[in-house]
């Protein structure tokens, strides 16, 4: 992924996240609630980025923001030379479904399909299930340890196993750049830990770019970035602990 991400904007020392000014104002009714206000940042290629903050502090946000789940009020949002902040929705759901890897809180597989159905989702809606495609695929669900699972529906796994699905499945189309948010945060002490292992891994085996909302002290302490989010700005997390 890096080499074509490298050939696509020709600078493969531009980090592959850049948010500039990025301001998100929420509107409810008449009332204003500014969540990032004038926030800029730059993660690398490779990256693992912690994201760090009190409840309400606008993690999630921003998360939504470099996923193009939603668009900033203003500012540019750039992921991979892409300016997701300048697309319409139809197009950062293309550009989402094509690069982007997004581990949720909730355990979000789609209870009517099995694990490798759910696994293979991201390719099929980006059009790319071709074999390779597939075997590559299959190839995660068995380096996250689940493919014996493979036939199973969701609800016959655990927590755990379903988060680690969930890894999988965010890995399975390659992407350029995956977002976890709060990965471990529905889980007990023991699986929290299992998958926080395996996120680890992969980012450092796979060199991943990502980006997570945790506060899991080993990623913290393996992380490349600690970042805080407070006042709708990003600060680095020693400045903004003391
Ligand atoms: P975090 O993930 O750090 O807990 P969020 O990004 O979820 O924080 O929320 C940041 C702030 O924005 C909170 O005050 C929340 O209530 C508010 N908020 C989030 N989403 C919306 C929305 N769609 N409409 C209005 N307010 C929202
Ligand atoms: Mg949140």
């Amino acid at each position: 992924m890096r080499g074509a991400a490298s050939k696509e904007n020709g600078r493969p020392e531009e980090a592959l996240v850049r948010l500039e000014g990025v301001r998100k104002v929420y509107r409810e009714g008449d009332r204003e609630r500014v969540v990032l206000d004038g926030l800029d940042a730059a993660f690398p290629r490779g990256d693992l980025v912690v994201l760090l903050g009190r409840s309400g502090s606008g993690k999630s946000t921003l998360l939504n923001l470099v996923s193009g789940i939603d668009a900033p009020t203003a500012g540019t949002v750039t992921v991979g030379g892409h300016v997701l902040s300048r697309m319409d929705e139809r197009a950062r759901t293309l550009f989402r479904r094509a690069h982007i890897g997004f581990v949720f809180q909730s355990l979000n597989l789609i209870p009517t399909l099995t694990v490798s159905e759910n696994v293979l989702l991201p390719l099929e809606l980006s059009g790319r299930l071709d074999p390779a495609a597939r075997a590559r695929a299959l190839a995660v669900l068995e380096r996250v340890g689940m493919a014996d699972r493979a036939a199973s529906f969701p609800d016959r796994l655990s927590g755990g196993e379903q988060q680690r699905v969930a890894i999988a499945r965010a890995l399975a189309h390659e992407p350029l750049l995956i977002l976890a948010d709060e990965p471990t945060g529905n889980l007990d002490a023991h699986n929290g830990r299992a998958v926080m292992e395996m996120l680890h891994e992969l980012v450092r085996e796979a060199g991943k770019t990502v980006l997570v909302v945790t506060h899991d002290r080993d990623l913290i302490d393996a992380a490349d970035q600690v970042l805080y989010l407070r006042e709708g700005r990003l600060a680095p997390a020693e400045e903004a602990r003391v």
